[in-house]
């Protein structure tokens, strides 16, 4: 493939729109819901400009427990709508990109004697949900069979347990190969770039001011048609959207008029020791009747998860300490050996943008729907909230839809996402092992041919393999627009979300290859002061997910 379009250049066509003087659309927001949208409205041949204020996929959609799922404990709340589309979609994510996204067995561990039929029995129908597009047979599995898929769960008081079958997959890779394949598309998609208000016309939304977050400069992209794609800030857009007449600053919102009620999610990372092999686990009732989580993810394991309202909207959500003491006391009881804090190498968190029902004022975000949103205002803003990962590109066809039924896009027929391969869709190697070449794909090749193909900055610790090369930091800046330490080591590589004190121990040898990359890029003046900033900011965020409260 060709090398994407130097910054300057991207900067420079943002305000030239293609026909006419205006953008057919244009997005704000570059995680799932919105690079979802770009893409599928590029390849629908529109005119599209997507924004993203920081990088693609650096809200919500890197910090997804990695599932690619119809949602066990969706069907068990009788969600079935839900559970039957996030299933179709979670084959058709496999399918688009294998390199990123593949099966994975899951058990769940019975230790009353009748967890296992129990179970086993909801978990038949969730196959018989899926139908054709099941991705395995569920079984019933003997205590002794359980022990041997599942080494690492605690055999005391095990009563076998059921295996079933869903996805897993890496969110933030699966971000960039979005924001890349709708590039490559023909749409204009640039990060580190802020919605900083709205344009209107008659009333109507004609528009977006942006602003470069590198250079501090503004750019106005007329548009046909906006949507605002933002997760859990999208009522921060939604109160750009006045009306310029009064001039008025938008009154504080009320809290049961936002759309939004955030909800936070932990995750604690340790080493694959503590689960060996390829299954992950699933406890659906813990003690307190939450749902625990320890899944293999990229040569280590993830527990998880919590489901705590989270009012505030930090960038850089701190975990609660009763969250953590949850996650930790539950990991206990259903694994062999209990990991203990010293034994968590990175902690990160998530928000959920769950959409909150306008009379509920209840703040239980546990009983609120996983389901989108699709609001089109009366000014035409369109904004679209709630899902999830795995449903991205139904709710993308679902917006278009909306788009074009409101005359604010032309019609074009929908389902051209359907069967539509990412760049460097290829078949990849199960997600469970440590990150390597082969989350390239069918790109290996170019990857390869990069400096540095050999050079290992980090080797994983377990198993010895190579997981981050210079030609990998290279190749994130030439291909996959990374412009900073922290999008090459929390996204490209997902070596932060890894291992919070590795990362932090390569971002100076890191650093270095940026910049020298970046400067062929034209990126500007001052390198060596903007690299010292951003490699000092960097290591700060690494001490954060290092540190638990
Ligand atoms: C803990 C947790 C676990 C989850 N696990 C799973 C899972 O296993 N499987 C699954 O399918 N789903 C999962 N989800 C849900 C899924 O991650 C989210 O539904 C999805 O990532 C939301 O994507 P989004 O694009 O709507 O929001 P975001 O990813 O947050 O994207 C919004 C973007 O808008 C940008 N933005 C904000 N303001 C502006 C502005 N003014 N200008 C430009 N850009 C702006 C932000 O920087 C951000 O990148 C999980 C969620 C959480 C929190």
């Amino acid at each position: 493939m060709s090398s994407p379009l130097p910054r300057k250049t991207l900067l420079e066509r943002l305000q030239q729109a293609p026909s006419g003087g205006a953008w057919d659309l244009v997005v704000i927001g570059g995680g799932a819901t919105g690079l979802g949208v770009a893409l599928d409205a590029a390849v629908r041949g529109l005119s599209v400009a997507l924004v993203e204020s920081h990088d693609f996929g650096s809200g919500t959609s890197s910090r997804a427990t990695k599932l690619v799922h119809g949602g066990v404990r969706y069907l068990a709340q009788g969600n079935i709508s839900l559970v039957r589309e996030a299933l179709h979609e979670r084959t058709r994510l496999l399918a688009n990109a294998p390199h990123v996204a593949q099966r994975l067995p899951f058990v769940m561990p019975g230790y009353h004697w009748w967890e296992r039929g129990f179970y086993g029995a909801g978990l038949k129908a969730y196959d018989a949900l899926a139908g054709s597009q099941g991705l395995g047979a569920t079984e019933w599995l003997s205590t002794r069979r359980t022990l041997e898929l599942m080494p690492g769960a605690n055999p005391r008081g095990l009563w076998g347990g059921v295996r079933y079958w869903d996805g897993q997959f890496d969110d933030a890779r699966l971000a960039v190969l979005l924001a890349r394949t709708a590039a490559a598309r023909g749409a204009l998609v640039l990060n580190h770039c802020a919605a900083e208000s709205l344009l209107r016309e008659g009333g109507h939304v004609c528009g977006v001011q942006v602003r470069c977050r590198e250079t501090g400069s503004a750019a106005v992209l007329r548009s046909r048609c906006v949507v605002n794609a933002t997760g859990v800030w999208v009522d921060a857009v939604r109160d750009m959207d006045q009306d310029p007449a009064t001039g008025a600053a938008p009154p504080p919102r009320a809290p049961a008029s936002a759309l939004v009620a955030p909800s936070q999610g932990v995750h604690l990372i340790v080493d694959r020791s503590f689960m060996p092999g390829l299954h992950a686990l699933l406890v659906p009732k813990t003690a307190d009747g939450r749902v625990l989580f320890a899944v293999p993810w990229l040569g280590k394991t993830i527990l998880g998860t919590t489901d705590t309202p989270r009012p505030d909207l930090p960038r850089e959500p701190q975990a609660f300490a009763d969250e953590v003491n949850f996650i930790l006391r539950e990991a206990g009881r259903y694994l062999a050996r209990a990991p203990q804090r010293s034994d968590v190498r990175s902690v990160w968190v998530g928000l959920r943008p769950l959409v909150k029902p306008p009379s509920d004022d209840t703040g239980n975000t546990k009983a609120l729907s996983r389901e989108h949103t699709v609001l089109v205002g009366a000014s035409g803003l369109v904004t679209v909230t709630g899902g999830k990962w795995t449903t991205y590109r139904a709710m993308a066809e679902d917006v278009l839809a909306q788009c074009m039924t409101a005359g604010l896009l032309p019609q074009r027929p929908g389902g051209a996402t359907v069967k539509l391969p990412l760049l460097g869709a290829a078949p990849g190697r199960p997600l469970a092992e440590p990150p390597g070449e082969h989350l390239y794909g069918s790109e290996a090749a170019l990857l390869n041919s990069l400096p540095g193909a050999q050079r290992w900055l980090w080797r994983d610790a377990e198993s010895g393999q190579g997981a981050l090369s210079e030609a990998m930091v290279r190749f994130a800046v030439r291909f996959e627009m990374a412009r900073t330490v922290e999008d090459v080591l929390a996204r490209r590589s997902r070596l932060l979300f890894l291992d919070a004190a590795e990362a932090a121990r390569q971002a100076d040898a890191v650093a270095e290859l940026l910049e020298e990359e970046l400067q062929a890029d034209g990126a500007g003046a001052a390198p060596t002061a903007r690299a010292q900033t951003d490699t000092a900011a960097f290591k700060a965020l690494a001490a954060q997910y290092q540190n638990l409260p």
